[in-house]
């Protein structure tokens, strides 16, 4: 299957606004989705009811901050990432995703021109030359599904492939990687790839590829020059987990004579509105705390060990820091026996840039 019969076989409306309709990626597009309805718009209050779903693509110029902080949880120890929004809804369609609850805006919504990005990246790393600075696409969407028809990310990767402090991520479920491995300057770019047990990919995460097909593509990349990471986020607590986690994190070794980037532990959490938006799970009926930024977690026992044991056998597998994404001091304290702060190599990562 080529690239158009994939979108074509997803994307049933593109909407496209007036002021941007004549720049490179809206004729990107147009071009490579002919059979597919385009409306030019002046807003997104243009797009009709029954578009505003996930097979709708929504052109728009940039707004807002071009760089922004990941949001971080009260209470919880922020690694402070650096977000970029390129693709913002997903339809992907994982059980879990947190976007159900906060996303009103349902169409995917990609940027028209990655330029404000590029710059507003740049001016933090020139501001920030002694910060490691970790910046993503991956927070409001898969930063690859759409990638290989928008083509976002190939010049950002060669953009700032000269600067040596920025590490750009591009996180994703799919195993769409092959048309960045050409890009010629990669620097640190990073392909990340969130995994986990085939059985939790097959009940909980729609359309995304097998876990094998994302090991597949982290090869391929790494194999390019790029560095890969890996997120294992959210992981579910059951009785037998480690049987389903133990083979994830041991097939990791493929990647030991690799750059690994990074490796990040997330025990299942959710806002109470998530509950309303999904239909019954069996993950939601677990034992749950609620905690001080609201979100329900699995109790500390479990996820410190969770994370303990995780971390020791991922650290079996490959040489690379491994961090928690918002998880509090006490459980870090705990499950890696210090603060972030006092790991040398996740210190580095969790350094706070200037913006
Ligand atoms: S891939 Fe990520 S953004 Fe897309 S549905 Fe799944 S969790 Fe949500």
């Amino acid at each position: 299957m080529n690239y158009s019969t994939f979108y074509e076989s997803i994307v049933k409306v593109v909407y496209i606004e007036s002021s941007v309709a004549h720049g490179e990626v809206a004729q990107r597009l147009l071009r490579r989705l002919p059979r597919v309805r385009t409306r030019i718009v002046d807003g997104p209050h243009a797009v009709a009811p029954s578009d505003r779903r996930g097979t709708t693509l929504y052109l728009t110029p940039h707004r807002g901050a071009a760089v922004a902080r990941c949001p971080g949880s009260k209470g919880h120890l922020c690694c402070n990432y650096l977000t970029v929004d390129l693709y913002s809804g997903c339809p992907i369609g994982c059980t879990y995703c947190i976007m159900r609850s906060y996303l009103n805006f349902s169409p995917v919504a990609i940027v028209a021109e990655p330029r404000p990005i590029i710059d507003a990246i740049v001016r933090v790393a020139e501001a920030n030359p002694d910060t490691m600075i970790r910046v993503g696409s991956g927070e409001t969407g898969d930063s690859l599904l759409f990638d290989p028809l928008c083509e976002l990310s190939r010049p950002i990767v060669s953009a700032l492939a000269e600067h040596k402090n920025v590490f750009f991520e591009m996180k994703t479920k799919t195993d769409l990687v092959d048309h960045l491995l050409d890009i010629e300057r990669k620097g640190n770019a990073v392909v990340g790839f969130s995994v986990g047990p085939q059985t939790v990919i097959d009940g909980e995460e729609g359309t995304a590829v097998s876990l094998e097909a994302r090991l597949q593509a982290a090869r391929r990349a790494a194999c390019a020059g790029f560095m890969v990471s890996f997120h294992f986020d959210p992981m579910f607590y059951r009785p037998d987990w480690q049987e389903l986690y133990f083979p994830v994190a041991d097939a990791l070794a493929r990647f030991r004579n690799d750059r690994v980037a990074w490796i990040s532990l997330g025990t299942f959490r959710y806002p109470p509105q998530l509950k309303e938006c999904v239909a019954p799970r069996a993950y939601l009926y677990g034992e749950f705390v609620r905690s001080v930024d609201g979100k329900y977690r699995y109790l500390q026992r479990v996820r410190r060990e969770m994370y303990r044991i995780m971390r020791e056998r991922i650290l079996a597998a490959v040489r690379t820091p491994v961090y928690l994404c918002m998880e509090s001091e006490a459980v870090w304290n705990r499950a890696f026996g210090a603060a972030p702060g006092q790991l040398d190599a996740v210190a580095t990562l969790f350094k706070r840039p200037e913006l």
